[in-house]
């Protein structure tokens, strides 16, 4: 498993729906790591063995795990798999997949169990609708999705969270630097077990406001989606 307490930053790129292989070629040729940070790439799952892990601190990352083991579920990969093919981290509950595809605390749950049972870091994703902003749930929302989703085996060494305000995903609108770095502060201490637990950003990152996010004390890293599509704006945003 990755060593995560070695990182001071992590930085992980979300390409959700996106790329080809002229896309990934040129991507890798252009790509610079960063050694003292982790940069981990989330490509969609039939591209991930064509990251060159040609630097010790890039990894690759699935974008979604099934909540079963094996057997019958047409079109899934197991945790098992990922790790097969060497992938060291798996975005669980992202927003889209919250959205879009039903996906509940309790699979999130699940999914996040399993992954850590194969040596695999879920990167467990949580925010608040903005609907839920307004109506200040922001608390009561994180609280639950905590509660709910982060199963007993997650510790700091073996999980992330990512703070995602679902507002703030692909609308260029971010919560302010003051608010970000609050409710990062009130998930790390929603119980004991939280407070060592590395803590991203994601929502509108950029090459503009990645460092002063970067810098805040309570975030550890950032997780960028439609930013990390332009490896020059990535190169920037890790550098
Ligand atoms: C994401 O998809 O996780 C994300 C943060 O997207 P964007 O950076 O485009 O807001």
């Amino acid at each position: 498993m990755v060593n995560l307490d070695k990182y001071s930053s992590i930085f992980i790129a979300n390409w959700k729906l996106n790329g080809n292989s002229s896309f990934l070629k040129d991507y890798y040729e252009k790509l610079k790591v960063n050694s003292n940070n982790c940069t981990v790439i989330c490509s969609p799952s039939v591209y991930l063995k064509s990251l060159k892990r040609n630097n010790e601190n890039l990894f690759c990352g699935a974008q979604d795990v099934s909540a079963y083991k094996e057997g019958a579920y047409t079109g899934e990969l197991s945790a098992s798999m990922l790790k097969d093919n060497n992938i060291d981290f798996c975005l669980v509950g992202h927003s889209e997949r919250r959205q879009y595809f039903s996906e509940t605390n309790d699979n999130v749950n699940i999914k996040s169990s399993n992954l850590i049972e194969e040596n695999i870091i879920p990167v467990i994703c949580i925010g608040e609708t903005l609907e839920q902003k307004e109506n200040n749930l922001t608390e009561e929302t994180l609280s639950s999705q905590i509660k709910d989703s982060v199963p007993n085996s997650a510790i700091h060494l073996n999980a992330l969270i990512a703070y995602e305000p679902v507002w703030a995903i692909g609308t260029g609108l971010t919560p302010t630097l003051d608010e970000i770095n609050q409710v990062h502060d009130l998930i790390k201490n929603f119980d004991t077990k939280f407070r060592s637990f590395k803590v991203l950003y994601g929502g509108s990152v950029k090459s503009s406001n990645s460092k002063e996010i970067t810098e805040l004390s309570q975030v550890d890293g950032c997780l960028i989606g439609g930013a990390s599509l332009n490896v020059d704006e990535f190169n920037t945003i890790i550098s």
